[in-house]
């Protein structure tokens, strides 16, 4: 598959043998299956084309008795991909907030979108440590953060857009991880993306005033650049427009959290930049949405290829 990567680090393994997704390199050498799925029912590689609309999201534009059956059936076969299946799955309504819940062994089923009980409609993480659990985030430009513990055998699944970011959710996953299932940081891996790139992520003013009052000046010189913007007339903006990076700034709430540098992964791949590869909210709005999987099993390595 033709993705264009920000730099040439191998983040990620790409598999088109049935509908196409990416795993993380660091997950699958723990054994743990991760997906994040493309726009791709399915791809082939040799003449470098495929059949594309895969539904995972019921969107606000949908009829939900028509579209629901195919979002369930799809995340089914996806699921299958990683040896599981929706009967162990877990799903949330994400809010953009930085609210993470435990999962349950009653949250674990299939979801008929609209009806997700209450305590799963308001949060934006997942974190388990009930062996064989499956957690799906969906987004589309947002990146999913993936945080596998290999000592407690637990794992976190996050949405993690500007709100969240801003809100430190992943900082939120981990302490819950400590608190809940023993886990200590120094034992733990996050995987951050994919999603919008920095290039890609343009923001008002009071983006950056918000992450400055509660990070502080120096954390959000860090996380925002200027870029030249232009107004709705096309005429220059004087001093540009502030421009986000949401992987930067989570991996700095990570790290500030405990987990070590070197169990940090962190997505080469925006959705904006691929948006013929991804479905990508400021690309073209409302399409649909890509599935973030993990399942929280520690194997012997998956196949890499
Ligand atoms: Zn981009």
């Amino acid at each position: 598959m033709k993705i264009r990567y920000s730099d040439e680090k191998k983040i990620f393994n790409i598999h088109t043998d049935n509908i196409p997704y990416l795993s993380f390199d660091m997950l699958d050498k723990m054994g743990v299956p991760n997906l994040y799925s493309t726009r791709y029912i399915s791809y082939d590689e040799e003449s470098g084309d495929g059949i594309k609309g895969l539904k995972l999201a019921v969107m606000k534009t949908d009829n939900i008795a028509e579209a629901a059956p195919v979002v369930i059936n799809n995340r089914n076969e996806l699921a299958r991909l990683l040896r599981s299946d929706i009967r162990h799955e877990c799903s949330i309504v994400q809010k953009h907030t930085n609210n993470v819940i435990v999962v349950t062994p009653s949250d674990l089923g299939p979801d008929w979108p609209g009806k997700i009980p209450p305590h799963r409609r308001n949060a934006d993480g997942m974190v388990t440590d009930i062996p064989d659990a499956l957690l799906t985030i969906y987004g589309g430009d947002c990146p999913p953060i993936y945080i596998a513990d290999p000592v407690r055998k637990a794992i976190g699944l996050i949405h993690a857009g500007w709100r969240g970011t801003l809100g430190q959710i992943p900082a939120v996953a981990i302490r819950l991880m400590k608190e809940r299932f023993g886990c200590d940081p120094s034992d733990m891996f996050v995987c951050i993306g994919p999603g919008i790139c920095r290039e890609c992520y343009e923001m008002g003013d009071e983006v950056y005033d918000a992450f400055a009052s509660e990070w502080g000046e120096d954390a959000a010189g860090r996380v925002f650049r200027k870029y030249p913007g232009t107004d709705e007339d096309g005429r220059e903006i004087k001093g540009g427009r502030y421009h986000l990076d949401l992987r930067e700034a989570n991996y700095m709430t990570v790290t500030k959290a405990g987990i070590p540098a070197d169990h940090v992964a962190i997505s080469n791949v925006c959705t904006k930049c691929n948006v013929n590869i991804f479905y990508s909210f400021r690309a073209r709005r409302m399409e649909n949405e890509q599935a973030a999987m993990m399942v929280n099993r520690f194997g012997p390595i998956n196949s890499m290829h």
